[in-house]
């Protein structure tokens, strides 16, 4: 469920018509609704109260600073994949304690940030990142927290760029390896292991994956057992999926009691890494036609958003629904959204069936709130579009669009 309805005929985000607001912000931009922020995660939080577990919201998704902040206050903790990422959910108040830092190529400075702001813990993806905590944490005379991200070698069943979890992905130690990491990781004195961790891959939309995954993460735990090492937090990673067009994803709830019924007996802490589930929904790119063109073979609406601003589309034929800030009534008719960038592959629907429609109207890009705004380029030169959150009948501006100034911010000639 999403704060983004029709009434009598115009597009609203809760109690305001997306028109009114691009009477006085410039499109392109995003827009979020914070009831539909607060109400994903309170849904994902509650569905899994029934075990210790800490939501740790996937930052790559969307790392505007107050969407972070509002998930922040609403209990959200971070999983954070770079310095740049650390440097933000601090600066939007997201408490230490509550981040985990994954990723496959963390830099030893990256590392030394992180350990000195003593986050919860790393998900170390190789023996050699082991090596660098270790030398920072030495250096730093702190222990560090650690878990190992292994790879489960399951199907995520979606989109190839988007799976993780299979042995020929780059993610994780493979489980062959793992032990022996433990083993190595628990005899030093820098290094506090406690937990251990998995990401299979993004937009799952069915719960089976995600239990196959849990079911070899808890052999480990068993086999890890068996030597003395005893971990406090599971942590699955995201991953969960969202209705784009006509999928079928679990709810919030189905996907938590799968989950849960794998390991209630269990004392860990239970740790969930979702990105798209919380925001995907809660925002769109709202776009205008700048120019109509028919010809004989096709029909372009021409908009002023383009793959710089959201490149889901062009990079992997993601669908992502189109519909007018004004409902018309006129009969539906294929045509190609397409943007202003000299590129074929800059396209933001290809052969949609859409009414009608004139010079300057406007779209509204749905789901667009996940991997839209955090993925977008300068590419043409074109500066990055502002993001706006509405509350109830306010909206507020959230990030400034970009200038040309900013364009050319560092660069010098010579
Ligand atoms: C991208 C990513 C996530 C979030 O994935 P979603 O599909 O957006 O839920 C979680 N954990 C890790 C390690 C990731 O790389």
């Amino acid at each position: 469920m999403n704060h983004f309805n029709y009434k009598d005929k115009e597009l609203y985000c809760e109690n305001i018509p997306v028109k009114e607001i691009a009477g006085k912000v410039k499109t392109p931009f995003y827009l979020y609704s914070s009831a539909t922020l607060t109400r994903h995660f309170n849904v994902f939080d509650r569905a899994f109260s029934g075990h210790p577990h800490l939501i740790c919201f996937a930052v790559k998704a969307n790392s505007n600073l107050a969407v972070l902040n509002l998930l922040g206050k609403l209990g959200a903790g971070a999983d954070i994949v770079s310095g740049g990422e650390l440097h933000r959910v601090l600066k939007a108040g997201i408490p230490a304690d509550r981040i985990v830092y994954s990723g496959v190529g963390k830099t030893e400075k990256e590392i030394r940030e992180a350990a000195k702001a003593d986050i919860l813990m790393f998900n170390v993806e190789s023996m050699e990142e082991m090596d660098a905590i270790s030398r920072q944490a030495r250096r730093l005379k702190c222990r560090t927290r650690v878990s190992f991200r292994v790879n489960p070698d399951v199907d995520a069943n979606t989109h190839p760029y988007i799976s993780t979890g299979l042995k020929k992905n780059k993610f994780g130690l493979p489980m062959s390896q793992a032990l022996e990491a433990y083993k190595v990781a628990s005899d030093r004195d820098e290094l506090d292991v406690v937990g251990i961790d998995c990401h299979i891959g993004s937009q799952l939309i069915q719960v089976e994956p995600f239990v196959d995954a849990i079911g070899r993460i808890k052999s480990m735990l068993y086999e890890l057992k068996g030597f003395g090492i005893r971990l406090k937090f599971i942590d699955i990673g995201g991953g969960l999926g969202i209705k784009y067009q006509d999928e079928i994803p679990p709810e919030p709830d189905a996907y938590a009691k799968a989950l849960l019924s794998e390991i209630k007996d269990l004392p860990h802490c239970l740790i969930i890494e979702p990105g798209r589930s919380i925001v995907g929904n809660a925002g769109i790119l709202v776009t205008k036609i700048l120019y109509t063109k028919d010809t004989e073979e096709k029909r372009f609406y021409i908009v002023d958003a383009a793959m710089n601003d959201l490149v889901r589309p062009s990079l992997y034929e993601a669908y992502h629904e189109i519909l007018p800030v004004i409902e018309t009534n006129t009969h539906l008719h294929p045509a190609d959204i397409v943007g202003p960038i000299c590129e074929t592959g800059d396209f933001l629907a290809r052969e949609r069936p859409m009414p009608d429609l004139n010079q300057g109207s406007l779209l509204a890009v749905m789901s667009a709130g996940a991997y839209g705004f955090t993925m977008s380029s300068n590419y043409n030169s074109r500066p990055r579009v502002s993001e706006v959150m509405v509350k109830d009948d306010h909206f507020k501006v959230i990030r400034k669009r970009e200038t040309y100034a900013s364009l050319l911010r560092g660069e010098t000639v010579w």
